[in-house]
């Protein structure tokens, strides 16, 4: 019995091992060869989400020994329920700010709290229970579509699903399919675009429904249907919780509560969309560049059409 029992033991170990992580199978593959130096401390206690306040305290980190910081004295506040978004140059550290977080790694000096506990001292399952993370590139399994979905809560029921796929804009997507929630989606089933595979996540986020969320928006530009179905399933999504997004598009900045820009791991400049561009700094600058972008883009598709 015990050779049956063991495999089966380690595959429900890797299932909890997805479920709890980033749910996105070439994470999860870097997580396991990656060898990790986070440890839980002795005695570690289970993270207790109430409000969902996150703060970072003159956070300094570099990747390794000799490296040059990637952040260097990150300090943020995000308050209850609300939204933040991280603007910066590429390379700026944004996505070290979100894996810092998750704590795939831990920091040099400074502190990260969550409710005023130090994320370095609670257990990492459950600080990986309380955040839900729509990566930008979300992978699929060779699964149905509902199993995809039910990564974010093994037990859900049928119903639950459901709501979960209207809620993130994807159930009609999925009604056309040929057999519905039981196709097979991936590599060997049917393709989902960029978009469609983030309403995905977006649906195993509410499945898992953490008080915190952790958002990388995609940086290909989306047709204006995929793109207003992604908002309004992000904002659903986003609504009653603090989340930290890595902002690329536009429209999400001018609606977030807060917003921090970066600069070569520094924080240059943090406020309101209205506050930033009134200070015409870093942020009004990047503002600019994007309208004209917008801008170009647009007559583009205008030319095409006459075309
Ligand atoms: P952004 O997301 O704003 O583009 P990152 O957080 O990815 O910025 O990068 C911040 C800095 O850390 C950059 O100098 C980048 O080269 C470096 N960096 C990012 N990821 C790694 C890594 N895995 N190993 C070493 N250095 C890294
Ligand atoms: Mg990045």
């Amino acid at each position: 019995l015990a050779q049956v029992v063991a495999p089966l033991n380690w595959l429900g170990t890797l299932y909890r091992v997805i479920q709890t992580n980033l749910i996105d199978t070439d994470k999860l593959m870097q997580l396991l060869q990656e060898e990790s130096d986070v440890r839980d401390v002795d005695g570690a206690k289970d993270l207790v989400v109430t409000e969902g306040v996150i703060e970072f305290r003159d956070v300094v980190f570099a990747y390794g020994p000799g490296q040059n910081n990637a952040l260097n004295g990150v300090s943020f506040r995000i308050d209850p329920r609300s939204s933040c978004a991280l603007v910066g140059e590429s390379g700026a550290g944004k996505s070290s700010i979100l894996r810092l977080l998750y704590r795939f790694y831990d920091i040099q000096s400074g502190a990260i709290l969550i409710d005023g506990q130090d994320i370095s001292q609670v257990t990492q399952a459950s600080l990986r229970r309380a955040i839900g993370v729509v990566p930008q590139e979300p992978s699929l399994f060779n699964m149905d579509v509902k199993h995809n979905i039910l990564y974010g809560d093994v037990n859900a029921s049928d119903e639950a699903v459901e709501a979960a796929a209207r809620a993130a804009q994807i159930w009609d997507r999925i009604l056309s399919f040929p057999d519905g929630l039981a196709t097979v989606v991936g590599e060997r089933g049917v393709r989902l675009s960029g978009g469609e595979k983030q309403r995905v996540a977006i649906a195993r986020t509410f499945l898992k429904n953490p008080k915190i969320l952790l958002l990388d928006e995609a940086t290909s530009a989306l047709d204006s249907a995929t793109e207003h179905a992604l908002q309004t399933a992000l904002s659903t999504l986003m609504n009653g919780r603090s989340s930290l997004t890595i902002a690329h598009r536009l429209s999400t900045i001018v609606a977030s509560d807060n917003i921090v820009v970066l600069d070569a791991g520094r924080v240059v400049e943090s406020g309101s969309h209205a506050e930033l561009v009134q200070r015409n700094g870093l942020y009004a600058s990047m503002w600019r560049a994007q309208i004209n972008d917008a801008k170009d883009a647009e007559a583009l598709a205008e030319q095409k059409e006459a075309e």
